[in-house]
């Protein structure tokens, strides 16, 4: 099968898992593991954050950076299709106990204006009528509006409307790395501009498990009580963290290749008549089209029995391409779509 219904179906590579076999490990849950500490001091660097911790999955980076933000019945910002709201089990309410105020959008990317909008009906009542309003939250590339980047300026102007409000700004950054890629601005300009942030592993980056959260010393420090309390301390945690090490080094500036993977991909299903491509440029990896008549999921179903696999997100066809997919396969699917016969 081409393996493109998520960039989570990466299989580590030859040298990755040497890297792992050769990695140095101890104790991480007492912080005494060389390699997921060396791997947290590479993120500090590469973000300009003072503390980091690693993580099994980004989905427990939000959960403790959420947790560590607010207090429970906080409200917090968070677009309306954000992965934190539509794919984490509503771990939010049990784990932070916040209210999310949804914020819709057309691309994932919010501005001061909808903002303004929000925080209005946020405080046509006061307090204690209305839950307090703690924390923003941005996501990095957003995932199921296609991989969009949002631009350092638009990552700045949100962040100064919530620094104004007195809030706390955290990123979703799973693919923020995609994002770097993408704009050419560095990854230490994005963070600037959020309180914390995190990137996943798992994603393009190719390894097989892990995520690393960063912010302020304090935060960190906070966060990784929650860590404990949630069961996410490891042990020889460093099996993990060399892949992600061996990731930063090797993985990063190949991304591109998936990016324009991504891109010839958007081009030929947009020239189909039957295809309506929702992003036909395509600021990263992921593609989301459907079938302008009929039912996507049938053409789904035909790409399957041919050797594609992909993914539904609502009424679209979602397909990401990452380090396991080649120009090769990208031909084949663009001969295999372009071969149905609704
Ligand atoms: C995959 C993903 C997550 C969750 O990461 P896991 O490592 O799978 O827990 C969170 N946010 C976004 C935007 C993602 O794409």
């Amino acid at each position: 099968m081409v393996p493109l219904s998520s960039d989570t179906q990466t299989q580590p590579t030859p040298a990755m898992r040497q890297a792992i076999a050769d990695a140095i490990v101890g104790d991480e849950q007492r912080n005494l593991d060389p390699t997921s500490i060396e791997l947290t001091e590479r993120i500090c660097a590469l973000l300009g954050k003072e503390a980091a911790l690693f993580l099994p999955t980004g989905t427990m980076c939000n959960v403790l950076a959420i947790k560590t933000h607010t207090r429970p019945s906080d409200l917090i910002f968070a677009e309306a299709n954000s992965h934190i709201l539509r794919a984490e089990s509503g771990g939010l309410s049990s784990y932070a106990g916040v209210v999310i105020s949804p914020i819709a959008t057309q691309r994932g990317v919010f501005g001061v204006s909808d903002l303004d909008e929000e925080f209005y009906k946020c405080t046509q009542v006061p307090q204690p009528y209305a839950p307090p309003l703690t924390l923003l939250c941005m996501e990095q590339t957003h995932n199921f509006s296609g991989g969009s980047a949002w631009m350092k300026s638009e990552m700045k102007e949100v962040y100064e409307w919530a620094k104004e409000k007195g809030l706390n700004v955290h990123t979703d950054g799973a693919r923020l790395l995609n994002a770097v890629i993408a704009t050419g601005t560095p990854a230490k300009e994005f963070a600037r501009y959020t309180d914390s942030i995190w990137l996943d592993f798992t994603k393009g980056l190719g390894a097989p498990i892990g995520a690393v959260l960063a912010g302020s010393a304090s935060f960190i420090e906070k966060a990784r009580r929650y860590k404990h309390m949630y069961g996410g301390a490891m042990r020889q945690a460093g099996i993990a963290a060399a892949g992600c090490v061996y990731a930063l080094d090797h993985h990063i500036e190949r991304l591109q290749e998936d990016h324009d993977n991504c891109r010839v991909l958007a081009s030929a299903l947009d020239q189909m008549d039957m295809i309506e491509v929702k992003n036909p440029k395509p600021d990263t990896n992921i593609l989301l089209f459907k079938l302008k008549h009929g039912e996507s999921k049938d053409l789904l179903n035909h790409m399957t029995t041919q050797g594609i696999d992909g993914g539904m997100i609502g009424d679209d066809i979602r397909l990401i391409t990452h380090l396991d997919v080649s120009n090769e396969d990208i031909k084949r699917t663009i001969e295999v779509i372009g071969n149905y016969k609704g």
